[in-house]
Parts: structure tokens; C-alpha cells; sequence
């Protein structure tokens, strides 16, 4: 792993909310008490050695946004976040969507996509390897990309007109009336020439460690972050 950049999956465990939000829920967005929230958030902030954090009002769309200053700010509508500021974190919530982390080690550059099903079928994550080709000339070959907890084809049961969709569209990847989203993601990484791609964890909504919204409908939202580690301000100072 390059320890030039931090990534990170956030679980339940290790926060002051209580239930059903219990306990490190990172959200706002979900009526828990926001004195929790900013609770979990600062000391998800100093374990990580997080100073500045994005992030966004996801809106389960295919809007794609870069930040360029280091400073705490909510990006409105959007899904996904790239920057090449150092020491400025991207943080994505979840509760069974995917939080997807991209680095490219050769530009220096970092982005956060929340993949859910309509962002997932709309191409959110190649939305993003578009942005990150065009504004900072990532070459999807050199990406590293790592897909976090989410809900697995265990679970993932679709009906109607999204079971339809999903059918006409991506075939391979639905078994009855189940959805395989993340094997759906990792294809369209792939086929956009993505080699290096991580999916190590398993499905949200059977794992209590994990806030699942399929599972508990009330619940909080874990994250996953992702940081490019600069050199600390403060040393730098004192040179
Ligand atoms: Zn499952």
C-alpha cells in the first residue's frame, strides 16, 4: 500500500450515536442528533489524521465535482469528488450503496464516487475516470480503485421496473430477481481499462458491523475516505 495516501472504510463501531444510529454514524441527512454526528466526525477526523474534509449531497446521480482548496465544505449535488489537494480528505456515505475510492499514484490524484444502483446504471464511475482523464490526464491504467462495503447478490433483490432494467441492461449480473451491483461496477471499471481493482469486503446487509438500509431502512451511514498525505503544515513552518 502507498503510504502516501490514506484509505479508509468506516463500520459501525466506535461512535456516541444511539440506535438505531448506533454508533459511529457520519451522517446528518438521517434524524440522528447532529451533536453525535460532529462527534463521530471529529474523532473519525483525529484517528485518521484528517484535517480538512469534502463532502457531498449525494443525490444518487451522475454529477462529478473537483475541489480545489482545503477547506471543510459539503459539495450540493453530486456523486462523486476528485481532487489533487493534499491533505484534503473525500468522504462518500453509504448504507449498502458502494463507496468507491480511486487513486492514481502517477498524477497524484484521489477520487470519492457514491455507486448505488441509479448512479451505477447512469456511469457514475466512468463519469469520473472522464473527469479525472480530462482535468488532470489520469490514464485509467495506473488507477487504483477499491470498492468498499456495500450490499452483496446475497441480497440485493430488485423488483418491477428496475428488476426489468437491470435485466435488459446488465443480464450477466442479475441471478433471479438478485443484483450483483458490485460485480456490475467492476465490470465497467474493466472495460474502461482499469486494471487494478480491489473488492475485498462482503455484503452490508448481512454483516451487522455495517449500517444496511435494505436491512433497517432507519439507520446511519458509514464512509469511505480517501486522502493524498502531504507533508504535515506545521513542520514545514518550523523549517
Ligand atoms: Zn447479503
Amino acid at each position: 500500500m502507498d503510504a502516501s495516501v490514506l484509505i479508509h472504510f468506516t463500520d459501525r463501531f466506535g461512535g456516541v450515536s444511539a440506535a438505531p444510529f448506533e454508533s459511529n454514524n457520519l451522517a446528518y441527512h438521517v434524524a440522528d442528533n447532529p451533536l453525535h454526528v460532529k462527534a463521530n466526525r471529529t474523532f473519525t477526523c483525529k484517528a485518521l489524521g484528517i484535517s480538512w474534509m469534502a463532502d457531498m449531497e449525494q443525490v444518487h446521480g451522475t454529477a462529478v465535482r473537483i475541489a480545489t482548496e482545503r477547506a471543510n465544505r459539503t459539495f450540493e449535488a453530486c456523486d462523486g469528488l476528485i481532487t489533487q489537494m493534499e491533505n484534503l480528505a473525500l468522504m462518500v456515505l453509504v448504507a449498502d450503496c458502494i463507496p468507491v475510492l480511486m487513486h492514481d499514484p502517477k498524477t497524484r490524484t484521489v477520487a470519492a464516487v457514491h455507486a448505488g444502483r441509479a448512479g451505477a446504471f447512469g456511469g457514475i464511475v466512468l463519469e469520473a475516470l472522464r473527469a479525472m482523464r480530462e482535468t488532470f490526464g489520469v490514464q485509467p491504467e495506473h488507477l487504483h480503485v477499491s470498492l468498499g462495503p456495500s450490499i452483496g447478490g446475497c441480497c440485493y433483490e430488485l423488483d418491477g421496473v428496475a428488476l426489468e432494467e437491470a435485466k435488459k441492461r446488465f443480464g450477466a449480473h442479475v441471478h433471479g430477481r438478485t443484483l450483483d451491483l458490485r460485480a456490475l461496477v467492476e465490470e465497467q471499471l474493466k472495460a474502461a481499462g482499469v486494471l487494478h481493482v480491489k473488492s475485498t469486503f462482503g455484503c452490508t446487509c448481512c454483516d451487522t458491523r455495517y449500517f444496511s438500509y435494505r436491512r433497517d431502512k432507519t439507520t446511519g451511514r458509514q464512509a469511505g475516505i480517501i486522502m493524498l498525505k502531504g507533508e504535515d503544515e506545521s513542520k514545514k513552518r518550523s523549517l
